[in-house]
Order: C-alpha cells, then structure tokens, then sequence
C-alpha cells in the first residue's frame, strides 16, 4: 500500500514536471514568437532560400525591394542612376520617419551613411547582406538605429555586371556555385577605377544622386579579395590618400575599426582582419599591405572628400555562404558603432571640412599637396591568422606557391601608412584660362564651386612648364594614361574674361588639387582630359600647361559657373 502511495506521488510529482516543463517551453517559443513572426513575414533573399547556391539577378533584387515596401513605410527607393545598358540601379533610403529630401534632415540630429554592394558584379556577398539587412532593420517591431542614422544603401550598384551571371566568373572564389556576374559595367569600366574620372554612369550617379546630395559621412564598399589565404572571413581598409583630412584617417585607423572588429568578434564570433597581400609570397614575414592610395578607387575618393570610408573585402576562398554572413554582421557592426558615435563623428567631419576651408582662405608655405608617397609601416605589426605556405619552383616558369592546410599566424609589419614623399604648393586658387566644356562639366560632377573671372586680370602665377609628357603604351580603363615631367616657374600673367576660377576655400579643395596638379597621380592630365590642350599638332614641344596657381589671395571679380 505504502509502496502504492509512493508509486502514485511519484507519478503525480512527474505529472507536474511535465505540465511546468510544457508550459516552460510554451513561454519560450511565446516569446520567440514576434521574431519568428517577422521572419516569416519578411521576404528571403535568392542566397538564403537557394541554400547558399546563387546570387540575386536585378529582378530578383527589384521583387525584394517591393516587398520590402509593402511591408514597411521606412524604406523609399530613389534612382542612383540609369546603367548603359538601361537598368535603373535602386538606392534605398531607410528612415524613420524616411526623409523627403536632404534638405528635411537640415533641423534633423540624424546622420546619413551610405552602404553599397556588387561594384564589381562577380563578388556578390555584400547585395545579399546589405537586403538581409534592410529587411532585419525594417520588419523589427522596434527598428535599431534610426533614431540617429538615416541609412542609403545600393544593393546592386553594378546591375550591368550582375545579369552576365555565369558559374565559369571567378572560378576560383568558393561559391556560389550557379554563378557570379563579371568584374566590369555595361562599358567595360572597372567602376572602382573611376573616382576621378568619372566616366560611369554608375560613379556620376553616386557623386551626384548619394554624395553631393545626401552626403553621407560614411561609405562602405564591398567587395572580395582576390589574394592571399588567410582564415579571417572579413577584410577591411580606410581611405588611404594622406592628401585627405588626417584626423579623420586617423580616427578610422587607431579607434574606429578596431573597435567594430573587437565587436565583431565579441558579438557575432566573426573573425577580421585590415586588408592586405603578404608583400612577398615566399617571405610572409616581409610584411602585409593594402591596395594603392590613388583616390581612382571609391573608399580613397571619399577621404579626399573629408568624409570616412570602409573598403570591406570579405575572403574569396571562405564559403559563400560565411561571406555572406561575415559581410552581413560586419555591417551591423558598422552600424552599432556609428549609432554610438554619431556626434563625435559628425563633429569630426564638421571640423575637416572648417579647416579645409580656413586653409584655402590663406594658405602658407606650409601648405602642401603631395604627388609622391612613400609607404611606412605603421607602429603596431597585424597578425593575419595564414597558413604555412609551400613554394614549388618549376624551371623555366614562375614557382608556384600553395597554402598548406597547417595554420600559422604571421605577426608581422604592416604597410599601411602612406605619407608624402615629394610635395608641391597649395595654392590660394587655381585659374584656367582655356577651360572647354569637358573640363568645366568635370569639375562641376565632383560638386566644385567653380567660377570665372569678369573682368581681365594680371596676376603673379605658379605655372608648371612640361619638359615631357608620354602616354603610357598599354591601353588602361579606354586611356593611355600620361605621365609627365617638368619645372615651376613664376609668373605674371593676364588672365581674360572667362577664365575659371576655382578656390581652395572650399570642402573640396582637396579634390580640386588632384584634379588639377599636373604631377597628380590622378588628375585630369593623367586621364587625357588635357591633351588636346598641351600637345600641339604643329610645332615644338608641349605647351604650357594650362592650369595655373594663384598662391597667394586676392580679391577678383568673378561668376558663379553653372
Ligand atoms: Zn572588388
């Protein structure tokens, strides 16, 4: 009897525990209910619901958009640009409210940011994450980071290349496995070539339609490497030109980034690393560095610019599918560092932008615009997380180099600081008195304030005499591009009605110098827009090249160009 009390107390005190463990579970999925809701609401990207084995076409990419729409009035779809082969390439504004224009964010504490994916079409992780992540910021009840951040994002801002989807693109990348498109626009640029000048639609859509309007203090790029094997997922690299604001560059460098990789790691378990090749395969330890500093790519355009910018490359040899989830939590720690930092970035650029501007006012001797570089490795070595690589010499052809599948982390110096090698005057003005259309309409895409001059003036120059100009022989990006020699000489020079005036005292400036010196790496003599204007069909050598340096200020009678 005793036993059978027992037996029954035993089978009611497990009936109990049944029923709290029920409801224990039932409270449990109650309360993942309203996330596995939306999830259920929000629309899957082509990446998720192929299982990781395709990228997104343009109609793909345009249905999400929609349904994104129909969901949420947070979101509202501009057009960056028509592509050459006709597409309207989508920027999304996310906001809440979404503003109606730059100029509702005048009396606004928000800060705009721009995201953008899929520059070179066949690195396709980015236009997945960057739609995973408009849809998990919209479709939460409590949508994170609008309360200071208006967010811009074009997830397909190479559609051209996109729709070339072939799974022969990129063999080498993991994945995926039904294809990628192609590297190059509907014109065959590379668009991250093209951030002087500005011959894309692609790029002059961005300049214009995202930078010069919304102008967002951040862009991010993304990409996939192409190099070296490392075990991080996700790369990353600032603007690198040090004729940009170095503040600012500084700022990405020493507490930014590593602050979003720290987080990166500690949140989302995702492993990064600054972005580089070993210098010499055969010797890692010779040390790591980046692409150029040549402002032709987008993320050092916009440092010249003063604003910040992220070159994010996420590794080519990782699954398709850690890439896109890399890329993907690497924007949102972007995101939480900017939602925590917005005034201490926004004043950043602020005082970027008053010092340009206080210089070009007056600027002294000491005062320069760099045109050669030197590369320094910066204080701290990086450690990249590689593996031990295996050199196979072949007689007759390049020795090949393998990874072997035995990691090994490599502590060594990193080449990342580029720092003025030779420098040349920064002038008070630049003055061009043979302007044609092409040069003007150039200078106004950048957003410059240009102006000529009404009245005739003399005025005491800095001209630059070409000793030698050559034009390189292999074809680059539809140019051969040029290289030049010459000397600085003084002056004094009458300038007619009509010449063109462009200050330095202006957000730019930075940009107007490299446009405009003639030993600038990637100027508008370098692209051949001044061809026609130095080298003569009849005669002797080079002309004078046609732009000239006002040092010092002066007060000139002059029009705004249009
Ligand atoms: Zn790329």
């Amino acid at each position: 009897m005793r036993k059978d009390l027992s037996r029954k107390d035993n089978a009611m005190k497990q009936e109990k525990k049944s029923i709290i463990i029920f409801l224990c579970i039932t409270l449990l999925l109650l309360s993942f209910y309203p996330l596995y809701s939306l999830e259920k609401k929000g629309p899957l990207t082509v990446a998720e619901s192929s299982d990781y084995t395709a990228t997104s076409r343009y109609s793909d990419v345009m249905n999400f958009i929609r349904d994104l729409q129909e969901k949420s009035s947070l979101i509202r779809v501009e057009t960056l640009c028509v592509s050459p082969e006709g597409r309207e390439i989508p920027l999304l504004i996310i906001g809440q409210p979404v503003p109606s224009s730059p100029l509702a964010l005048n009396h606004d504490e928000r800060a705009v940011l721009y995201i953008q994916a899929n520059i070179h079409a066949g690195e396709v992780e980015g236009k997945e994450a960057s739609l995973m992540l408009v849809r998990d910021i919209l479709l939460q009840e409590k949508p994170p980071y609008l309360d200071k951040l208006v967010i811009l994002i074009a997830p397909i801002f190479n559609a051209d290349g996109n729709e070339k989807i072939d799974p022969n693109n990129r063999r080498r990348q993991a994945g995926p496995e039904k294809g990628v498109g192609v590297r190059y626009n509907g014109q065959n640029l590379d668009l991250n070539r093209d951030g002087m000048k500005l011959e894309s639609p692609e790029v002059q859509g961005l300049v214009r339609n995202v930078l010069n309007k919304w102008d967002p203090f951040l862009l991010v790029d993304c990409h996939t490497t192409n190099g070296s094997y490392h075990q991080e997922p996700v790369t990353y690299i600032w603007a690198l030109n040090p004729n940009g604001d170095l503040p600012l560059i500084e700022y990405m460098r020493e507490k930014m980034m590593p602050s979003i990789n720290k987080n990166l790691k500690q949140k989302y378990d995702v492993l990064s690393v600054p972005y580089g090749n070993f210098m010499d395969y055969r010797d890692p330890e010779k040390g790591w560095r980046p692409s150029g500093p040549e402002p032709r790519y987008i993320t050092n355009y916009i440092g010249l610019r003063n604003r910040m910018a992220i070159l994010n490359e996420n590794y080519s040899y990782a699954e398709y599918k850690t890439r896109v989830l890399g890329c993907y939590y690497f924007l949102h720690s972007i995101l939480e560092y900017c939602h925590a930092h917005t005034n201490e970035i926004t004043q950043l650029i602020h005082q970027a932008d008053q010092k340009t501007v206080q210089r070009g006012l007056h600027p002294s001797e000491k005062d320069t615009v760099a045109v050669e570089y030197d590369l320094k490795p910066l204080k701290e070595k990086v450690t990249v997380l590689g593996y031990e690589m295996e050199v196979i010499e072949k007689e007759g052809s390049r020795p090949q180099i393998r990874r072997t599948d035995k990691p090994k982390a490599y502590s060594v110096p990193f080449f990342c600081d580029f720092v003025p090698k030779r420098s040349v005057s920064f002038p008070f003005a630049y003055l061009i008195p043979t302007a044609d259309s092409e040069i003007i309409n150039k200078l106004l895409q950048h957003g410059l304030l240009v102006e000529k001059l009404t009245k005739p003036t003399k005025l005491e120059v800095e001209s630059f005499r070409i000793t030698e100009i050559t034009g390189a022989e292999r074809l680059y990006q539809g140019h051969r591009m040029n290289s030049v020699k010459g000397d600085y000489n003084f002056e004094e020079k009458e300038f007619p009605v009509g010449t063109l005036f462009i200050s330095t005292a202006q957000p730019l400036a930075n940009v107007a110098a490299y446009l405009l010196e003639p030993e600038s790496d990637d100027g508008l003599l370098v692209w051949n827009f001044l061809d026609r204007h130095v080298v003569p069909q009849w005669g002797r050598g080079p002309l004078p090249y046609p732009v000239y340096k006002l040092l010092k200020p002066a007060n000139l009678v002059k029009e705004r160009v249009k």
